[in-house]
Order: C-alpha cells, then structure tokens, then sequence
C-alpha cells in the first residue's frame, strides 16, 4: 500500500481572511475560489454563508477514503493483469515445449524412414532368385517377371512414413518450411505404377485386337497401370475443401467448391487407371484430371476453356481446357456409382466409364504440361477408389 500523500502542505492552509487559526470549516461553494472556502473559528463568528458547510477533518477523510480506493483499485487490477499475463507466459512455454516435442516426434519419423530403406539395402546381398522360377514367368508371365517386390517394400515404408509425417506436418501449415516439406514429398515415389514395359516377348503373346478409334489415337492395347495408393493432396488443394481417412477422402460443405489435386502425378508412359467413389452430392461433382500448377494459379476455382482440366460433372456436363475430338458420349453419375478414369499422356486422351456400364467418353487432351488426377466439388464427397 502507498503512503497517502497530499501535494499541498495542510499546515500552511489559511482561512478566507488571513487568521492564521487551524481550518474547521469547507463552504461547499461551487462559486467561490478555493482560498475563499476554508474558515476558522474566528471566521465562523460572522461567517453567514448560505452555502453548505462540512467540516476540514470530515472532508480531509473523504478525499483520502477515496483516493485509498483508487489506489486498490489500481493495485487490483495490476495484480490482475500481471497473473493473466503471466499465464500467457506459461502457456506459450508449454507451447514452446509441445512444439519441440513435435519436431522431435517429425525428426524421429525421417529418421526411421531412412533407416527402413537402408535396412533394406544392407539385405541386397541375401537377395537371391531362382532360374527355374524366373524362367516360368519369362514364359507364362512376362509382366510377373517384370515385378520387383522390394522396390514395393519401399514405396510401402516411403507411404506409411509419409502419411505420418504429414498428419503430424500439418499443424505447421504457416511456417515457410512446410511447403518446402510438401513439395520434398511429393516428389517421393509413393506408389507402385506397375511399370510394366513393352517386353520382347510380349508381342508373341499379344493378340492382334488393337481396337483403333477414328480421329484419336485411342487405343486399347496398352497395359493398364494402377495406383496402388491414390491420395489426394494436402496441399495443392482449395484451403476450404477438407481431407480425411488418409488422404483417400475429399469432402466439401455448404457454399464451399474448389479443385483438390492427387498427389500423384500422371505417368508419361502407358495408360494409368483410377477411380472416384461418389459419397455424396449435395451441389455438383466433377471428376478428371488437371494441370496443377495451372489450377493453382487460378487459386483452386474456375473449370472449362483455358483453367487446365478435362472434367466430368454429375450431370454429364463436360469441362474442357481446350476443345477437342471426343469419342462414345457424356456420361451422367450418381451417389454410390464408381467413376472409372484410363489417361494415357503418350496416346493422349482420357476416357471416363463407370463401373458395371458400358457406356464412356473419350476425348483428347493436351499434355504440355503434368496432369494430375483431381475432384472439383461443391458440397459434396468424393473416395478414392482403389481398384486392381
Ligand atoms: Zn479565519
């Protein structure tokens, strides 16, 4: 508590007429000057003011009780403010604290995962194959010849560390580093294209039914290849469109649209399969593909001429960057149906049919750039479907 302390020295008070006697009495007189208002006792004999009187030591107590309350109050509310402040503190130390943990747990993940593949690779020398079976796929089978199961084991360990990494990355979202992050993983190989060539032997086998579509270069005699693992993209994504169930699930509410990209990148060679399971439309659903850095550019919204996707709608709406030749005709889809989509960049075209129908459309696309398989939704769900 402070001393109570009066600038003006109260021994040096004087009555309205100079007595030079202890002040008694204030007249609580709004129109006098303060050296008017103070009277002793002297004063009093022939005072016969009208205006209100108090007495100096009651008036002294007033002012003093109340600048006593002030100065609690004052004391109060700095207490206040420094335990409220200080929480703060506290908080942001444990934050501090949580965040450390963190990047400890995300540097734990690295760490694994480089160990995980080097494991593999201190195995290479136990790594043995048997002629006689490897001669029965070169005869029976020469894509299963083609397969090459521990690559597998690392595009395995490359997707399982990675989704950890990004669940636990994503709380990093506005640092400058988590897009350097984004963009590291997305040029890791995640998933296994089957990447079955064109193989010697494979044209004695090949029947001879290549079904060639006028005016396209369509044609059917292209192995399929399959996304093991089709993600959608964390990051080249509308920021108001939502990803769940490890990246298999896109899903927009009321008075949100936007594009969300894969995170795989179309290959160049063969044609590439994959499918989009429709949960739910409650505004419009378009499904295809697209270039993503264009798509970015137009900030994640706009489809048709010049925005960069060949996309499909609901409705069988069609949305194409540039116009071209088409084949077969405009497919619509609903809830519960399962889009099919075959690109193929060297052929360039992509076809959409749904499953359990005959009916598709084909129609050429421009492949100057990468295209990535990608939803464009407004309250709606889309699944990727894993097919095989
Ligand atoms: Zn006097």
């Amino acid at each position: 508590m402070n001393q109570l302390t009066m600038i003006e020295n109260q021994k040096q008070f004087n009555c309205a007429y100079q007595h030079n006697q202890p002040i008694l009495t204030v007249v609580l007189d709004p129109k006098l000057p303060n050296n008017q208002r103070l009277l002793c006792n002297q004063c009093l004999e022939f005072n016969e003011t009208t205006a209100k009187t108090m007495e100096f030591q009651n008036i002294i107590q007033i002012i003093e009780d109340e600048y006593k309350k002030k100065l609690n109050n004052i004391e109060d509310t700095i207490k206040i403010n420094v335990k409220q402040i200080e929480s703060l503190l506290s908080t942001i130390n444990q934050l501090k604290q949580n965040i450390n943990q963190q990047l400890d747990q995300l540097i734990n993940i690295v760490n694994n995962w480089i160990q995980n593949i080097q494991i593999i690779e201190s195995s290479l020398n136990k790594y043995k194959y048997s002629f006689f079976e490897e001669l029965d796929k070169l005869i029976k089978d020469p894509k299963n010849l083609q397969m090459n199961p521990i690559i597998n084991n690392i595009l395995q360990i490359n997707q399982s560390q990675k989704s950890q990494f990004n669940s636990k990355l994503q709380q990093f979202k506005d640092f400058a580093e988590f897009s350097k992050c984004i963009q590291i993983l997305s040029n890791i190989q995640m998933d296994q294209i089957s990447n079955i060539e064109e193989f010697q032997t494979e044209n004695l086998l090949k029947s001879n039914d290549q079904l060639k579509v006028s005016s396209l270069n369509y044609t059917n005699n292209l192995y399929n290849q399959m996304y093991l693992n089709l993600t959608f993209s964390f990051y080249y994504k509308h920021n108001d469109i939502l990803i769940s169930n490890n990246g298999k699930i896109v899903d927009n509410g009321d008075g949100v649209w936007g594009y969300c990209m894969c995170e795989q990148v179309i290959p160049k060679t063969g044609k590439i399969l994959f499918a989009f399971e429709i949960l739910r439309i409650d505004h419009w659903c378009e499904v295809g593909i697209g270039f993503r850095e264009m798509i970015k550019q137009h900030g994640y919204r706009g489809e048709g001429q010049g925005k960069g996707s060949y996309l499909l709608r609901e409705t069988s709406t069609t949305y194409f960057h540039h116009s071209n030749n088409t084949q077969g005709k405009a497919i619509n889809f609903q809830v519960n149906d399962i889009v099919i989509i075959e690109v193929s960049i060297e052929q360039k075209y992509i076809k959409w049919s749904k499953q359990n129908s005959q009916d598709y459309l084909i129609t050429e696309i421009d492949i100057s750039q990468d295209l990535y398989p990608c939803v464009y939704t407004s309250n709606s769900t889309v699944r990727i479907k894993d097919i095989s």
